[in-house]
């Protein structure tokens, strides 16, 4: 079996519909959350989503858009982004976003958004923040977003940790580590110098995850951005991936 596993959409349609024609053999499709925030075209973003019928859960900028998490520890841009995102959203969107769980345990893996520690703002950057999720782990593979950045940190049989970037094209063996957690990059705002939508796929048979990139219309997404008013940094910041 062939999952797709696709996080931090942001309201990225033309990212989204790149990354969903690139997937489309997948057996099942994973959503780790931020279908909204930052970018302009929210509505449709969680329709595709629904559509795909992902096994989806929440992420920080979902759960403040719909006003279930104070964004406190949001910087301006992305406050305004949210402010912008809650005034647009239509009754299915909201009601979608509010259906999402901040956890979910399938087939042999588990998915949150940002750590075990903390589902909405903790980050997983490093070998030490992984090693703390790890020991919470139930199952030996989790997937994660928020971060924006293709990572791996495993604890590898002898029990010590490590933690490395993945780019393009990048497997991870999954059978050579006892725990393992992946991030699969960001679909609508990549954020390690590569400007490409970022996905991956985990193939069950085989025991691996595949980290893809595929390019996509970004002064389109740019343009509609300026129109509605989204904050420049927000604009600027998808062409180069940071
Ligand atoms: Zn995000």
């Amino acid at each position: 079996m062939k999952y797709a596993i696709i996080a931090d959409i942001h309201s990225n349609l033309e990212a989204l519909n790149v990354v969903a024609q690139a997937v489309r053999d997948a057996d099942d499709v994973i959503c780790l959350g931020d279908i909204v925030g930052y970018g302009p075209n929210p509505n449709e973003c969680v329709e595709i989503v629904d559509k795909l019928k992902c096994t989806a859960i929440a992420g920080n900028h979902d759960m403040a858009s719909i006003g279930k998490l104070d964004p406190v520890y949001f910087n301006r841009e992305a406050r305004e982004a949210i402010e912008w995102t809650a005034k647009v959203l239509n009754d299915p969107s909201v009601k979608y976003l509010g259906s999402l769980t901040e956890h979910q345990m399938i087939h042999d893996f588990e998915m949150v958004h940002g750590s075990l520690r903390d589902p909405f703002v903790e980050y997983i950057s490093n070998i030490q923040e992984g090693a703390a999720t790890i020991e919470l782990m139930k199952k030996n593979l989790l997937f994660v977003g928020h971060l924006h950045i293709p990572l791996v940190i495993v604890k590898e049989k002898d029990g010590n940790f490590d933690g490395w970037q993945l780019n393009d094209g990048d497997v991870v063996e999954l059978s050579k580590f006892d725990k393992i957690i992946i991030n699969v990059g960001a679909v609508g705002q990549p954020r390690d110098m590569d400007n490409r939508a970022s996905y991956g796929i985990y193939d069950t048979e085989a025991k691996t995850v595949e980290i893809k990139r595929v390019s996509y219309n970004i002064p389109a997404v740019q343009e509609k951005m300026r129109k509605v008013g989204l904050p420049d940094f927000l604009v600027e910041r998808l062409s180069y991936g940071r």
